[in-house]
């Protein structure tokens, strides 16, 4: 990967230590695959110094990019394996769908704001990461043209649990999304479909920006 110093690769080996080791991920995929991505190319350049801080930074459009270890909390409760088809709402910068796209072989990210879905595409391209299929549009909705998913990853608050996203989970598939009744408030929901039946389990707290759309706010 281009432009990855030294000192880049000594703040992701400390991220990786100190704020997802220390705090109980203990998925070794996930914590290879976010100790490789680099994380400073994800950020506006002003923003690199902060890149591997324990928190989400602003990228723009009222948008950010999610803190890390949340991040690999919700790559942690997936359950990922290498086949698994893998679709994320909320494309935003680009980093969790790049994390995504090292654990397993193909993904689909869907991104509303045009402007960010270029600016990711961008990103893909300069890392050489073909696997990474980035859809401008209404991620509430889903991407039917490529379901059914294993995995769904939603990195945005939305009031209840899209019933397009339910619809599109394979059998055995599992949704990952984070619901609250309030903007920028939510719980992050992890839910399993088994035939028919959709089991959920609820996770901790979480703030992140709201899922706009048919099926979000
Ligand atoms: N995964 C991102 C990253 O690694 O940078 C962070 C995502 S950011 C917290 C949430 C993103 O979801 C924003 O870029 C926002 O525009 C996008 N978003 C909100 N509602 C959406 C929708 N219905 N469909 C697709 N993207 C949506």
């Amino acid at each position: 990967m281009s432009d990855d110093t030294d000192s880049w690769a000594k703040a992701r080996a400390d991220m990786v230590a100190t704020q997802l080791k220390a705090r109980g991920i203990a998925d070794k995929r996930v914590l290879e695959a976010m100790g490789k991505i680099p994380r400073h190319l994800f950020v506006p350049e002003d923003m690199q110094p902060l890149a591997y801080d324990d928190g989400a930074l602003p990228i723009g459009e009222g948008q950010t990019i999610s803190q890390p270890y949340i991040v690999a909390r919700m790559l942690e409760l997936l359950s990922l394996k290498r086949r698994d088809r893998v679709l994320e709402v909320g494309t935003g910068s680009g980093y969790g769908a790049a994390v995504l796209g090292h654990l397993v072989e193909r993904v689909v990210t869907m991104e509303r704001l045009p402007h960010l879905a270029r600016a990711a595409r961008g990103r893909f391209s300069n890392l050489d990461m073909d696997n990474v299929t980035v859809i401008t549009g209404d991620g509430t909705l889903g991407y039917p043209l490529k379901a059914p998913y294993d995995a769904i990853l939603v990195s945005a608050g939305g009031p209840s649990v899209p019933k397009a996203l339910t619809d599109q989970l394979a059998p055995g598939g599992r949704l990952m999304i984070p619901v609250g009744a309030a903007e920028f408030l939510q719980n992050l929901l992890l839910i399993e479909r088994h035939g028919a039946e959709l089991r959920t389990t609820v996770h901790e707290a979480v703030r992140f920006v709201p899922l706009i759309g048919e099926q979000g706010w």
